[in-house]
């Protein structure tokens, strides 16, 4: 197991986030990272690429608009004469493809939610992200096991637009330049949203997702079990979901993208599926996460893990020590 890590991921640091209809401290915060750090020893510093590669390697992924706002909304704001971080604060469900040029018109044409804030460290760390997510990427397809410790998260960005706490999809960008096979297996304790509207319909991309139930929890609008079907996997689980039935939607996950045989599984995994986790209602414990990482390993496939969610910040770091054990 390599595991891969850049500080200048750091520089991505809200402060504030609306939940439940009123400002609250942060959750995605960079001391989450830490705890991963202290837990899981030693890590690799992954090779830099210039922003125009990196660009270059998100075209098949993210939308060219969508990318150029993540690059340069900060900087307009700071025009626009606002302070803190860039939010949007109205939605067009009402014709949605109208272009126009105020920042905040174009923030809420590339965002569902206001749970994305972008600070002037943003964009700078979803680069070096990248640069860990390939340096992992890499490791991977040369036949290992590996750990990219992306932050912040991935999975709710979908092919233009953030959300989430998300920007750019580590795990559907992993995929489409794997060019194998690939198994997306979204462990995080919400549905993959971003990950599923990107990948649905992909020749060669299976995506099972196994998360909260969307009547009750976020995001809501996906993640529905009706809404499985062709290369997509849905399986909601009610609040209070305990090892035995994760593990038994698990083990169906693991057998149905294991029929696709996958070259490569690529795990989005959250740790806020742990019964003390802030924000979420599932109830399982630390040792568990080993004895469902062991389902996952037994795929015998090359596996590039991701993080994603996980806000118990103490305890952050052993659940991820934890599940990396069985690889
Ligand atoms: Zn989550």
């Amino acid at each position: 197991m390599r595991c891969f890590w850049d500080e200048r991921q750091r520089a991505h640091a809200p402060q504030t986030e609306f939940f439940n209809g009123a400002l609250h401290p942060a959750a995605d915060v960079p001391e989450r990272v830490d705890s991963v750090l202290s837990a899981i020893g030693k890590v690799e510093i992954p090779p830099r690429h210039s922003e125009a590669e990196l660009m270059a390697l998100l075209r098949p992924v993210h939308d060219a608009n969508y990318l150029d706002l993540l690059r340069t909304a900060h900087d307009e704001w700071r025009s626009a004469g606002r302070e803190g971080d860039v939010l949007p604060y109205a939605f067009p469900v009402h014709r949605r493809p109208r272009s126009l040029a105020r920042i905040d018109a174009r923030l809420g044409q590339h965002a569902y939610d206001t749970c994305a804030p972008i600070m002037v460290g943003t964009w700078g760390a979803l680069l070096a992200g990248l640069d860990t997510l390939l340096a992992a990427l890499d490791a991977t397809l040369a036949g290992e096991h590996a750990f990219a410790l992306t932050r912040p998260p991935g999975h709710h960005a979908g092919p233009d637009y953030m959300g989430g706490y998300s920007y750019l999809n580590w795990a559907a960008i992993a995929a489409i330049l794997s060019g194998k096979r690939a198994a997306i297996l979204d462990l995080d304790y919400h549905h993959g949203n971003g990950t599923e509207d990107i990948v649905r319909g992909r020749d060669g991309i299976a995506f099972a997702s196994i998360h909260a139930d969307p009547a009750t929890d976020y995001p809501f609008y996906w993640g529905h079990a009706e809404d499985s079907g062709g290369n997509v996997l849905n399986l909601p689980l009610p609040r209070g979901t305990g090892f035995e039935a994760y593990d038994s939607a698990l083990s169906r996950a693991a057998e149905w993208l294991g029929d696709g045989s996958p070259e490569i599984v690529i795990v989005s995994f959250g740790a806020d599926t742990f019964v003390d986790d802030p924000i979420s209602h599932f109830s399982l414990q630390t040792a568990d996460y080993a004895r469902l990482a062991e389902r996952v390993a037994s795929l015998g496939v090359p596996t590039l893990i991701i993080l994603e969610g996980g806000y118990a910040v103490e305890a952050l770091g052993g659940n991820v020590a934890s599940f990396l054990s069985a690889f």
